[in-house]
C-alpha cells in the first residue's frame, strides 16, 4: 500500500463513526436465536446436580448438603447443555447478553433454598 493511499485511509477514518459499538453503553444487537444469560427458577430446582454434570465448562456447582446452586458466569459459554438436560426445565437462556463484570463472582441460590 502506497503512502498516499494509507494516509488517505487514515484521514478518512478520522471522520468516520467507529465500526464498533460502545458496549455496554450502547446495547449489542440481539437476534431471535441469541443464547444469552442463563437464569434459573429457584423454586422449581430439586438440586439433582444433572446440570453440573452436563456443563462442559464446569460453570455450575450444586451442593445438596448445603442446598446451594452456584453459577460462575465467567465460565459459562451459553451452550445450552444444562437447559436441555434439566429434568425440571427450570434453567433458561434468556435472549439477552450477560452484563459485563470486572471481577469473578458466582450467582448463588443458597439464600433461596435455606432461607438464610
Ligand atoms: S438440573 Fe435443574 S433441577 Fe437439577 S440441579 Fe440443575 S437446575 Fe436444579
Ligand atoms: S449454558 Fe452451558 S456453559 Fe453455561 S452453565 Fe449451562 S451447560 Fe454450562
Amino acid at each position: 500500500m502506497g503512502f498516499f493511499k494509507m494516509a488517505g485511509t487514515a484521514f478518512t477514518n478520522l471522520f468516520r463513526k467507529p465500526a464498533t459499538l460502545m458496549y455496554p453503553v450502547k446495547p449489542a444487537k440481539r437476534f431471535p436465536n441469541t443464547r444469552g444469560t442463563l437464569t434459573i427458577e429457584f423454586e422449581k430446582c430439586i438440586l439433582c446436580g444433572i446440570c453440573q454434570k452436563k456443563c462442559p465448562s464446569y460453570a455450575i456447582e450444586v451442593d445438596k448438603t448445603e442446598k446451594t446452586w452456584k453459577l460462575d458466569r465467567i465460565r459459562c459459554i451459553s451452550c445450552g447443555s444444562c437447559t436441555d438436560w434439566c429434568p425440571k426445565k427450570c434453567l433458561h437462556l434468556d435472549n439477552a447478553y450477560t452484563a459485563p463484570v470486572t471481577s469473578e463472582f458466582k450467582d448463588s441460590t443458597r439464600e433461596r433454598h435455606t432461607g438464610a
